[in-house]
């Protein structure tokens, strides 16, 4: 079966190819199809993830699947947040937002920089389907003071580990999707597929 991944992130779409080869899923990013990135317009993970995963879904007449994801760090309210992508600006690149993570929290002692990446994925075999699969996961960590590490993509130099004492920088890609919210997330969605295709219609 073919589904188009609605993201264009290059990074997270390295790392859902690896999951969805384990899976044996056949799965298209939207930019081979020519599908441009929707405007990402709501105010939750949820929300985002929705828009996304009609947006591909339409433009490509295919089932979605679509993550919205993104770092929430308690001191400061949750924020980066749905705009983790853009916190240092429209645009900014992964390091221009880690800079800026560090600069806010500069003055913030470690045991009070606890933070925690989310992801919400949605799948949908249409865009008007009312009945979504919408799965989450999140994966809890402290952010470090210094960059460190060339694994991953995003704030994973910054993003220590929870009991692993190591950046996500610093995991090897397997080991990363076996933990991270966004390995935690599709294998949801893989056991709620799996009792979708299985319940009598
Ligand atoms: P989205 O594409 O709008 O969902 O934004 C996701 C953003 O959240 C990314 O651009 C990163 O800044 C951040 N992010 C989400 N997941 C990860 C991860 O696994 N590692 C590092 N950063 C992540």
């Amino acid at each position: 079966m073919d589904i188009v991944l609605a993201s264009s992130n290059q990074g997270k779409i390295k790392e859902f190819q690896q999951i969805f080869d384990n899976f044996n899923l056949s799965v298209m990013p939207q930019d081979i199809l020519g599908i441009d990135s929707a405007e990402e317009t709501g105010q939750t993970f949820m929300e985002n993830a929705l828009i996304k995963a009609r947006h591909a879904s339409a433009l490509a007449s295919l089932p979605a699947i679509a993550d919205d994801s993104g770092l929430e760090v308690d001191c400061l309210n949750g924020a980066p947040g749905v705009m983790s992508a853009r916190f240092a600006g429209e645009n900014s690149s992964d390091e221009e937002n880690n800079q800026y993570l560090m600069e806010l929290l500069k003055n913030i002692p470690i045991e009070k920089r606890t933070a925690r990446y989310h992801c919400t994925i949605v799948y949908l075999e249409q865009p008007a389907q009312s009945n979504p699969i919408i799965c989450q996961g999140s994966w809890e960590g402290i952010i470090a003071d210094v960059s460190f590490g060339t694994g991953g993509f995003g704030y994973d130099p910054l993003f220590i580990v929870k009991d692993f004492g190591l950046r996500a920088s610093e995991l090897r890609p397997a080991e990363k999707n076996k933990i991270s919210h966004r390995g935690q997330a599709m294998a949801k969605l893989m056991d709620a597929l799996s009792s979708r295709r299985m319940r009598p219609e």
